[in-house]
């Protein structure tokens, strides 16, 4: 199934409102999300969102990546720090 077919079925599915808002689109400014991006385009695996709801989505997801990539170095310098206070 091709993008756009999926577009409209969820359109459809969804009676024209945004997966993530629930405000109402114009099937122009919509765009898919994948909820798993490496399952890529399918009905099951997209939601039909606004643009700009879309790009909060990723901001939020990059942000989250980002967080939890700054917490996992913050746990390997305590842990050095653990070996070194032991020596
Ligand atoms: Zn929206």
């Amino acid at each position: 199934m091709t993008r756009r077919n999926i577009k409209l079925q969820k359109f459809d599915q969804q009676g024209g409102k945004c997966a993530h808002c629930n405000g109402e689109m114009k099937i122009s400014y919509s765009e898919l999300d994948r909820k798993n991006a490496v399952d890529g385009y399918t009905i099951e695996n997209t939601e039909l969102v606004h643009a700009e709801c879309h790009r909060a989505a990723k901001l939020q997801k990059a942000t989250r990546r980002n967080r939890n990539y700054r917490n996992r170095i913050r746990v390997l310098r305590r842990m050095r720090f653990a070996v070194n206070y032991e020596l």
